[in-house]
């Protein structure tokens, strides 16, 4: 059974590498398998704000 998912279209904020980051469902976050950076896949309650 797989557990990580890679994420298509979603580029690293750091090294800025496309597809590849990867989610870690145990932890709850995403990684960066280039640079190692992660970040939290929260759902971002104030998504709703808006121009
Ligand atoms: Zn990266």
């Amino acid at each position: 059974m797989r557990l990580t998912h890679v994420l298509d279209g979603l580029r690293c904020a750091v090294c800025h590498t496309v597809n590849g980051m990867w989610l870690d469902p145990v932890r709850g976050l995403v990684e960066c398998r280039e640079c190692g950076q992660t970040a939290l896949t929260v759902p971002v309650p104030d998504a709703r704000r808006s121009l």
